[in-house]
């Protein structure tokens, strides 16, 4: 069973080969038409020359049927002469040859078997009636036939068995005549041996030409697929190019671009790893100094130490910040599948926000207002848009002065809701605005640092509108503040 299964696997992979496809349609391309050649002209033949052996038949056995009549054969059967042509033609067609006269008794058989029996058929009655029969048999290789003797005008009148004979009808007897077509079948077999020799000769050919064909035609597929092998073991880097074929050419095309694509990914990635250790490393490296430097002295003030020991607790601080930052980010990387998508007030939503923020507000004095314009309900995920609007929130109060303000505007159309987040605080460098979403970018690296930015805020707020099908954009003037605008569809799309 087992076996069988992996025969039928094996088999079914050949099948399944492009170079096997080729092959076999070349070869059916070839012998198909040499096939129904060779037995249409084989056919062809044995009809024609069963047709002119019948009419050649026809016209000795006519004229031999006028013999008779002027012999008067048919009364008297006894003229050497016609007895002699009659053996002549029996031999030459390798036939027998029945006379019969109008009261249906055989005048003579040239095998002299049926002499002076009756014979009462069919077709020696349809060819008493003047209708010549001739009929092939294909199996027994003979051919068949009636030939009427028909007697000249002078002889008309009278009653005979076989019915009365007018002007029109003067058949006086039949001759039956079998003839061998042996020599037709002896020929077509010469042939169908000829055709068979060449028709072998031909599959040879075929056979190698097909062969050769299909490993031309799959040769540019193996190439591609030899070059991506190389590619992917490591050994070749530059991209492949197999321009044979369009189709290789889209395949490769198709490939180079994966390869483009991953090697970004790939560089993306080794930049993200390395931005995240350094971010990590470096409230870890800050700790070690602090805490060395309190080893390293003896007779420590009390003060110093919790000097230090706030320091390395602000550090923890933010290497917990980091790590959580880091987390949302990877939990925003996944598939919108992770979404939990469900009907939400966003007024409310937004009320919540600010009224959680307001406090760190406060401590700058800087006032935060919503502008509701209308009631807005949309299909979101609570958590994740929660998260990236505190972000535009938080940052907007982060990157303020002190008295400053924060508007958050919300308002609708009949497909989307739009959140504006306006601050007349640092604003950002016209330079700087493409980079703000980049992961771990920071316009102002020590003073981001310093009011506890990590540089993923920006990044994860709009993966979060991304996974929303909504999208963000910013305008920003240094100096005089920063706007982001945010707009996302009210029904949820899944794609
Ligand atoms: P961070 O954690 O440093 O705030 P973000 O990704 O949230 O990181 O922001 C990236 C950078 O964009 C910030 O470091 C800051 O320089 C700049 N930025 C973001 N929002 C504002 C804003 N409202 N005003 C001025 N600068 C901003």
């Amino acid at each position: 069973m087992k076996e069988k299964l992996n025969q039928y696997i094996s088999k079914s992979k050949v099948v399944r080969s492009l170079k096997f496809r080729i092959f076999f349609i070349i070869l059916l391309v070839g012998i198909v038409p040499t096939t129904i050649l060779r037995y249409g002209i084989l056919q062809n033949y044995e009809k024609r020359a069963v047709d002119v052996r019948i009419s050649d038949v026809q016209t000795q056995f006519k004229i031999l049927a006028d013999h008779l009549i002027t012999y008067n054969y048919l009364k008297d059967p006894s003229s050497e002469v016609i007895n002699a042509e009659l053996d002549q033609l029996s031999n030459l067609y390798d036939g027998r040859v029945l006379i019969v006269d109008s009261n249906f008794n055989v005048v003579r058989d040239s095998y002299g078997i049926s002499q002076g029996k009756t014979i009462i058929s069919e077709e020696v009655i349809r060819c008493f009636k003047g209708e010549s029969i001739t009929n092939y048999d294909p199996v027994n290789q003979f051919i068949e036939m009636t030939t009427p003797i028909s007697a000249v005008l002078e002889e008309n009148g009278g009653e005979t068995a076989a019915g009365p004979q007018t002007q029109e009808n003067l058949v006086r007897g039949v001759m039956l005549t079998s003839v061998s077509t042996d020599s037709i079948a002896a020929n077509i077999s010469i042939l169908s041996r000829r055709a068979t020799i060449i028709q072998f000769l031909m599959i040879i050919v075929l056979v190698g030409m097909a062969w050769g064909l299909s490993n031309i035609l799959v040769e540019p597929f193996e190439r591609v697929s030899s070059a991506i092998s190389k590619v992917q073991d490591g050994f070749q880097n530059e991209p492949v190019s197999v321009p044979d074929y369009l189709e290789t050419e889209h395949i490769v095309t198709a490939f180079n671009e994966l390869l483009g694509r991953m090697k970004v990914l790939d560089e993306s990635r080794q930049e993200f790893v390395s931005n995240v250790s350094h971010e990590l490393k470096t409230p870890i490296t800050s700790m070690k100094v602090l805490a060395d430097s309190l080893i390293a002295q003896e007779d420590v003030p009390l003060e110093l130490y919790k000097e230090f020991m706030t320091d390395i607790a602000d550090e923890i601080e933010r290497e917990n910040k980091v790590i959580n930052d880091l987390l949302s980010l990877v939990k925003m990387d996944k598939t919108a599948a992770n979404l939990n998508i469900e009907l939400i007030d966003i007024n409310a939503l937004c009320e919540l926000i600010l009224k959680r923020l307001r406090p760190i507000a406060k401590q700058r004095d800087i006032d935060v207002i919503l502008e509701s314009k209308r009631e807005v309900s949309a299909e979101v995920d609570e958590v994740k848009l929660t998260l990236a609007i505190s972000n535009l929130v938080e940052n907007a109060i982060k990157y303020n002065n002190e008295h400053g303000f924060v508007k958050v505007s919300l308002d609708a159309d009949y497909q989307f809701f739009t959140i504006e987040v306006k601050d007349n605080g640092l604003g950002i460098p016209e330079e700087e605005l493409e980079h703000i979403f980049e992961r771990f970018y920071r316009v102002d690296k020590s003073h981001s640092r310093e009011i506890g930015g990590t540089g993923l805020g920006l990044s994860i707020t709009r993966s979060a509108i991304l996974m929303h099908r909504g999208f963000i954009k910013v305008e920003s003037e240094e100096g005089s503040g920063t706007t982001f605008f945010v707009k996302i569809p009210l029904t949820y799309i899944v794609k």
